[in-house]
């Protein structure tokens, strides 16, 4: 459906950070800082406003709530770090399958916000 959906069924390689049943989180290829892990939830929703108009987004979001958790934990970023999710063109988003950024490893001090 899309290459992050090839990526959760491992049909691309990619180096996995944690896993369960409805997230998967993994490096991006191309990392902004010494941490820099995409948490992606496995169901394809194209963004942000597609996942709202569904049933699940409640679960959704939790789930990937503690899979951020669980990234950060096991990246020790306990001091902090950033959550970027990036919504249509506007926003930037090049793939179009929801994804949360998780970027950390160094106090973060270009701030746009
Ligand atoms: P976006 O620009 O949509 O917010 O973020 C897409 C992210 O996916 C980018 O940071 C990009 O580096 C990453 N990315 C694109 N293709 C691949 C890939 O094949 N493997 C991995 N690990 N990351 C990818
Ligand atoms: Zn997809």
């Amino acid at each position: 459906m899309c290459i992050f959906c090839d990526i959760i069924e491992k049909k691309i390689p990619s180096t996995a950070v944690y896993e369960d049943e409805n997230v998967y989180c993994f490096n991006d290829i191309n990392p902004v800082a010494p941490v820099h892990v995409l948490v992606v939830p496995k169901k394809h929703y194209e963004d942000i406003i597609d996942l709202a108009s569904s049933a699940d987004a409640d679960k959704v979001l939790g789930d990937v709530s503690r899979a951020i958790s669980k990234v950060a934990e096991i990246n020790n970023l306990g001091e902090g770090f950033r959550v970027i999710n990036n919504c249509r063109e506007f926003g930037g988003q090049t793939v179009k399958h929801i994804h949360f950024h998780v970027i950390g490893g160094l106090k973060l001090t270009e701030k746009m916000i």
